[in-house]
């Protein structure tokens, strides 16, 4: 009897256990769901955004950043900033302040973090434009923090912001992580930030030095580039951009915009458990292949493969790799593995040897195998003097199909011819 009272009481043990376990994941998953909503929040439970205009101060005296002509990065990272701060004050539950509102002003990135961390800020975005050392990269990145949380909520960010820009037509470099030699973040503002506990990434909008990108900066149209001939229309709508992509990101609305992302859905980001290293190993796969070889034209298809990130550029080489091409996007899918096809025209395919490089996400390059043209061109010419087209598979397939039609109908024409010259005789 005892035995069996146990073994009730028990039961019942473990149902109440079960129970009380059961109230409290309840509990915890429902202070998570709040927890997800509910930002650092000012007094007032409005949301907290620090805009860093990024650089500053006198003119040639300290940090222009990014100059090309007469494009100085500092000017047009104000004008952005500004129009990001206007559109985002137009939201319900937000507060929007500036590290700095003139150009002139100059500001360590520790005091740009400082303030963000006076006002309990919630993220820190840092404007910015970009220019490489050779002119030749183009388009939008984001560079997030590499850690933790701060990754996550990078990583969210980034993803809306650069759908927000891709609207604009710009290509899309990607999401980005920079380490540097002591193993800390690389870039100072995300560094500052993170030490003190705040959010912070760094929006490259686009490419001052390259033509892909300048339409968006300057006037079309203008001969010479000054800082009057910026395009305030664009870069204003860079700000409207950025400031929508906030909204998005925290959910906000908008009475006097009309709009309300409450329930916008953001990407799910698995919270990394260690440092997120960029991709610093070039792709692992770049072939090509000759599909057609005519007198001032080739095709080719490039096979290539980078399983860390994936591809955003390639060039070519027809001179066995002592110069190439501009380069060129290797297609918007962002997929680890991809083949494309070429085509190159007007080109004096007889000179030289066809090599292509392709660049992945951290802009780290891979040469493919060389195809050497003019020994294509001498076999061909070897083989017949008539028409100089050859090689691959499909042209030749296509070709002899012309040559077995064109016999067909001369035969055909031949019987026809003799059929009729006997009726004739007749
Ligand atoms: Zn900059």
């Amino acid at each position: 009897m005892r035995i069996f009272i146990n073994q009730v009481n028990n039961g019942l043990k473990i149902k109440t256990l079960i129970l009380r376990y059961i109230l409290i994941i309840v509990i915890m998953l429902i202070g998570l769901n709040y927890g997800n909503k509910v930002y650092g929040a000012d007094e007032n439970g409005n949301v907290v955004v620090v805009i860093d205009p990024g650089h500053g101060g006198l003119r040639g005296e300290s940090d222009d950043g990014a100059i090309n002509g007469n494009i100085v990065e500092r000017h047009i990272n104000m004008i952005v900033a500004k129009a990001m701060y206007e559109e985002l004050s137009k939201y319900n539950g937000v507060k929007v302040y500036l590290t700095h509102d003139s150009e002139d002003v100059s500001m360590s990135l520790r005091a740009r973090s400082e303030f963000a961390k006076s006002l309990n800020a919630d993220f820190l975005f840092s404007i910015h434009f970009n220019a490489s050392e050779l002119h030749g990269k183009y388009g939008s990145e984001v560079w997030i923090p590499s850690i933790g949380s701060y990754y996550v909520a990078g990583y969210q960010f980034a993803d809306i912001e650069l759908n927000e820009l891709s609207q604009m037509g710009l290509f899309i470099r990607g999401i980005k992580t920079r380490i540097g030699d002591d193993g800390d973040e690389y870039y100072g503002i995300i560094r500052e930030n993170e030490w003190r506990g705040i959010n912070a990434v760094i929006i490259e909008h686009c490419y001052v030095d390259n033509k892909e990108d300048r339409r968006y900066i300057v006037n079309e149209n203008t001969e010479n580039d000054n800082a009057e001939n910026v395009n305030i229309e664009n870069l204003e709508k860079f700000g409207k951009l950025d400031a929508t992509a906030v909204a998005k990101y925290f959910g906000l609305k908008s009475t006097e915009l009309g709009v309300d992302y409450s329930d916008y859905k953001k990407l799910d980001v698995v919270e990394p458990q260690e440092r997120v290293y960029p991709d610093n190993t070039p792709p692992e796969k770049c072939s090509i292949y000759l599909k057609y070889i005519g007198n001032n034209s080739i095709t080719f298809s490039v096979s290539a493969k980078d399983s860390d990130s994936y591809i955003n550029y390639y060039s070519y080489s027809l001179d066995g790799g002592k110069t190439f091409s501009e380069l060129k996007i290797w297609n918007d899918k962002r997929s680890s593995e991809d083949t494309i096809e070429v085509t190159l025209s007007d080109i004096n395919v007889d000179i030289g040897n066809l090599i292509v490089r392709v660049y992945n996400r951290d802009d780290v390059s891979s040469d493919s195998n060389i195809i050497e043209l003019n020994g294509i061109m001498k076999q061909k010419s070897d083989k017949t003097d008539s028409d100089n087209r050859s090689s691959e598979a499909k042209s030749f397939v296509k070709d002899n199909r012309n040559t077995f039609i064109g016999m067909a109908l001369i035969v055909c024409g031949i019987i026809i011819t003799f059929i009729c010259m006997k009726k004739c005789r007749r």
